[in-house]
């Protein structure tokens, strides 16, 4: 087992991560941005190390100065958390280069993965079921393009090969204005991400968002922990997420399931991963793979009982799976919301002190925050502030637990999306199941 690991982020997954660690009996090291050394994670390390300046590229993404933190303090492996250097193929190389257990897959899965074009490629390859469209670039014949697109049928998205976050992406409704979305998009995306090339698929126009998570040792053996649904979507950020996704064709569920276990096994994969599908009446359209621990991690462990941040810790140390997939079983459901410090009604950034927090409590709720009262939310950083998940036998039992726990939650001092959350919760469509990734901004009105 890895004796010290360097958690190369901040805030609530610092903290997951820390947790995790200590009940493992691995030795922690913190390293932090100026602004941010009063982080609850900074004062329950064994050590800290202030990298650099607030803004990220001094500190949470200056590769030379995480690696020097690593070998300051002797660790043995560094966890990236999610965002940040993550997905950063170059930093995994260079950390395990300089002797450090990168705590994630191996660099050339994540630059596999990073360009959407080869990962596509890849999964079709393994039998993961993907979204019809060029089967790479979009061809520079005009003609061809318009073939592809024909057969296919509009409307067609273009969309950049190392785009993210949901940029870099164009939907094109006529053979007429095909070429040139053609066009705009490359010359963005070469731009935004430095590489113009683009590819194109079929628009699905009321999909859901679901993801099936996956463990694998890279070692031959690999597990998947069931599904999330997490269609509830603002400007591509998530807002709820939930396990197991409701309301899914059961053959074509775990036909998917299958086919991503299959998929690591194929592809070799090392780590905590999500496959994440469009699914539309009744089928899955793969559209990438994120090949890090995510945010709603939290709702899989809550109906597996699965530690997925420990299982990250004990592969990156060599040791082989040891969940088999008849152990992993579903129990009940989880939903989770997150709070973000922002105003509720126009999403600005509200940071600031937060005079007071309680947290809700109570049976089957988790909150993973790294907030107390007397803690100021910098301006700095992702709005996210703290994850209330809620279990239950049934999933409507764990939505109530949710609406329940949100009234509990007090947060005096800065602006919160609580009462949003709280809205969400009761609204009966949302309850009923199966709401498409388009449902909360046309809630919102947008
Ligand atoms: P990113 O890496 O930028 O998040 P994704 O490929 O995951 O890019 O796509 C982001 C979002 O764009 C999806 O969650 C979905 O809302 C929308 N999208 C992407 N591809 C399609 C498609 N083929 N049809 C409909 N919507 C799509």
């Amino acid at each position: 087992m890895l004796d010290k690991v360097l958690i190369a982020n901040r805030g609530e997954i610092a903290l997951r991560i820390l947790r995790a660690c200590k009940e493992l009996g691995i030795k922690t090291v913190a390293v932090h941005s100026k602004i941010d050394r009063d982080l609850l994670h900074v004062r329950l390390a064994d050590e800290s190390i202030c990298i650099g300046p607030n803004p990220s590229t001094g500190s949470y993404l200056n590769v030379p100065a995480i690696i020097s933190a690593a070998e300051l303090t002797d660790t043995s492996g560094i966890h990236p958390g999610y965002g940040f250097l993550a997905e950063n193929a170059d930093f995994a190389e260079q950390v395990e280069r300089s002797g450090f257990a990168f705590i994630g897959p191996r660099a050339e899965t994540i630059r596999l993965m990073g360009d959407k074009v080869s990962a596509i490629k890849a999964m079709k390859e393994a039998g993961v079921p993907t979204v019809p469209g060029s089967n790479g670039p979009v061809p520079h014949d005009p003609d061809e393009c318009l073939r592809i697109a024909r057969e296919i049928g509009f409307p067609v998205i273009i969309k950049a090969a190392a785009g993210g976050g949901g940029r870099g992406m164009r939907v094109v409704h006529n053979e007429g204005s095909l070429l040139k979305s053609i066009s705009v998009t490359q010359s963005e995306a070469g731009s935004y991400f430095g590489d113009s090339t683009v590819y194109m698929e079929k628009f699905l126009q009321n999909p859901r968002h679901v993801e099936v998570q996956v463990l694998a040792d890279g070692q031959g053996n690999a597990v998947h922990l069931f599904d999330r649904d997490c269609s509830l979507q603002r400007r591509h950020q998530k807002v709820i997420e939930e396990a197991p996704a409701p309301m899914l064709d059961e053959a074509s569920r775990q036909a998917c399931l299958q086919a991503c276990v299959d998929a690591c096994i194929k592809i070799n994969y090392r780590g905590a991963g999500t496959f994440e599908f469009l699914y539309e009446d009744g089928n899955f359209y793969f559209i990438e793979m994120n090949t890090r621990v995510q945010v709603e991690h939290p709702v899989t462990e809550m109906v597996t009982g699965v530690d997925i941040v420990k299982e990250q810790l004990r592969i990156a140390s060599g040791l082989p799976l040891s969940l088999k997939q008849e152990d992993i079983k579903l129990n009940g459901h989880a939903v989770e919301a997150r709070i973000n410090a922002e105003d509720p009604k126009t999403f600005m950034p509200s940071p600031g002190k937060v005079n007071y927090f309680h947290a809700p409590g109570g049976m089957g709720v988790r909150v993973d925050s790294h907030l107390y009262s007397g803690y100021s939310v910098p301006p700095t950083y992702d709005s996210m502030i703290a994850k209330i998940i809620c279990h239950g036998p049934t999933r409507t039992e764990a939505l109530k637990r949710l609406s329940g726990a949100l009234d509990e939650t007090f947060i005096d001092g800065i602006k919160s999306n609580i009462s949003m959350q709280k809205e969400l919760t009761e609204d009966l469509n949302f309850i009923a199941g199966g709401v498409n990734i388009h449902y909360l901004e046309k809630k919102l009105g947008l």
